[in-house]
């Protein structure tokens, strides 16, 4: 069952102009107000993440979570469901594994789907001009972490963003997990999953509460927390590092790049050059060298019968058009 009827072509198609947006995103004191919910948490889990410091609140098993939890979390929520297959419809796939991975997306505490797509959609239509959300050309920081703190260009506002990612917020599913709250509802209840398996595993084979406590407390800490904080900053390195160094393969009048170390680190998100060249492409590999291991991803869920309609390189889309002319 195909989830929604929209084309990786048709996802741009309502857009408004962009001097309409221009007109919701001017701040009302010429400075952007600060965003202290969303401050609060990044401080929040940055300041948790160096728990991971202390001896005590290690295990192996803690450790071993954490570097799956980069790849199971950050690469099949984020790169793989909240970017390729929302964002840009480069894959299409049941509607009950898109909202299994949405829930994974979830677990990565980057906010709900529809404000997550609308703020890359932004970014594609206006890169590296206002009113890209982060562009990296202002300064390094901006476009990593602080434009999600700064209310700039009023994509807080839900009637601003829903512009940008109306195919999902018209489907009930999406527009309930806008609500405020239910993002963090879900992180956290995946974080007290994690401790209290945790918890009872440490008890059963230690016998004891404290062994108990203190395994559960080492998922929580090195599978949950530092993991989300590890992920943030891979997800934010596409939009800073990505704009900033790297070389460049197309001509795309914005700063994009590919940089081989993003692209280590996200799992192939770093190709970003070519992504922007070919954002509806479901793959960023352009030569044998710029491997994309999600793409592979989506080739191995093609076999399984979970993803159809895998959109192929602009190169081989033309090629198939002009052979079938
Ligand atoms: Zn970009
Ligand atoms: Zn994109």
């Amino acid at each position: 069952m195909v989830p929604t009827a929209v084309t990786p072509e048709e996802v741009f198609a309502d857009a408004p102009p962009i001097e309409e947006l221009l007109a919701v995103s001017k701040p009302a004191t010429g400075r952007g107000r600060i965003i202290w919910p969303y401050a609060i948490v990044v401080v929040g889990l940055h300041a948790l993440s160096l728990l991971a410091l202390i001896p005590w609140l290690f295990s192996w098993t803690g450790a071993v979570l954490m570097f799956i939890g980069l790849y199971f979390f950050g690469g099949l929520g984020i790169t793989m469901c909240y970017h390729r297959l929302l964002a840009h419809r480069s894959f299409a796939c049941p509607q009950w594994f898109e909202r299994f991975l949405v829930y994974i997306g979830l677990c990565c505490m980057q906010d709900a789907p529809g404000r997550w797509v609308a703020a890359h959609r932004i970014h594609h239509c206006f890169s590296d001009k206002e009113p890209d959300p982060h562009s990296p050309v202002l300064n390094f920081f901006w476009g990593h972490v602080g434009w999600m703190l700064v209310d700039k260009h009023g994509l807080n506002k839900i009637a601003n963003y829903e512009r940008y990612a109306r195919d999902l917020l018209r489907q009930p599913f999406y527009l309930n997990l806008e609500r405020k709250g239910v993002p963090i509802l879900v992180y956290l209840s995946h974080g007290l999953l994690f401790y209290l398996v945790g918890m009872a595993a440490g008890f059963a084979f230690e016998g004891t509460l404290i062994g108990g406590v203190q395994f559960g407390l080492s998922l929580l800490v090195w599978g949950v927390i530092l993991r989300t904080v590890l992920v943030w900053h891979i997800t934010w390195s596409v939009n800073s590092l990505s704009h900033l160094f790297g070389y460049r393969s197309y001509e795309t009048g914005e700063e994009s790049r590919n940089n081989w170390l993003v692209a280590l680190i996200t799992s192939g998100e770093g190709w970003h050059n070519n992504h922007h060249a070919d954002p509806a492409s479901a793959s960023n590999q352009r030569k044998w060298w710029e491997f994309d291991l999600i793409y592979y991803n989506i080739l191995v869920l093609k076999k399984l019968g979970l993803a159809w309609n895998i959109v192929e390189p602009k190169e081989k889309r033309q090629a198939a058009r002009a052979e079938s002319r």
